[in-house]
């Protein structure tokens, strides 16, 4: 069994409910959508094995792995999991969540639904544990539905590296704002790319 992966690396999760949290990344290439934020490069990867994965994941002293990509729900993830699981790993996934997923297989699902700029795309993972939604200034109300599939909500600001500090800091106080008119949210920064960290 092969799988297109960008890279495999020990980190700390930045972002959302685990933010601080030692995780081991699997990024997958390829992606059924075309966000123009989007900072994941994924049409660069080679294909491995699940062997030659399972392997680069036993090397680092970490237990929380997360699939990212790309899109990590276009993956048959129950091979890698059924290997390491009974090794003690736990397994979250972030998935813009237009493809529905196995039940019980993950321990955290997060789904971070990119609807406000294709208004065409459906959700069909429609319940989780996170629910982080980039925030460009949509209305929440397109959440109304989902949200009420998910333990906890968070609303992030986009984050553009190609804009000044300042620029993105109006989308940051919006953002703010935002949270304090609709307390069930919560902030969700990027922090590792302010610290300069994968
Ligand atoms: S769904 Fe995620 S990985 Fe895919 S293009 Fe959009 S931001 Fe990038």
């Amino acid at each position: 069994m092969q799988y297109p992966i960008v890279e495999i690396f020990h980190s700390v999760q930045g972002e959302g409910y685990h933010s601080g949290v030692s995780s081991i990344f699997v990024r997958f290439g390829r992606c059924n959508l075309k966000c123009s934020w989007c900072d994941a490069e994924f049409e660069e990867y080679e294909n491995k094995d699940l062997i030659d994965i399972v392997r680069e994941i036993e090397k680092f002293n970490c237990k929380n792995i997360i699939f990212t990509g790309g899109e990590p729900a276009l993956q048959d993830l129950e091979p890698i999991i059924k290997e390491l699981r009974p090794k003690g790993y736990k397994f979250s996934i972030e998935t813009n969540g237009t493809i529905e997923l196995q039940k019980g297989l993950l321990d955290w699902i997060c789904v971070s639904p990119k609807d406000q700029i294709y208004p065409g795309v459906s959700i069909k993972q429609r319940y989780g544990d996170e629910l982080k939604c980039v925030y460009v200034g949509q209305d929440l109300s397109i959440y109304d539905e989902l949200k009420d599939g998910f333990e906890n909500l968070y609303l992030q600001p986009c984050y553009d590296e190609l804009k000044d500090v300042a620029l993105n800091g109006i989308l940051f106080k919006q953002t703010v704002e935002v949270v304090k008119d609709n307390p069930e949210w919560k902030l969700s920064l990027q922090t590792h790319k302010w610290m300069g960290v994968d």
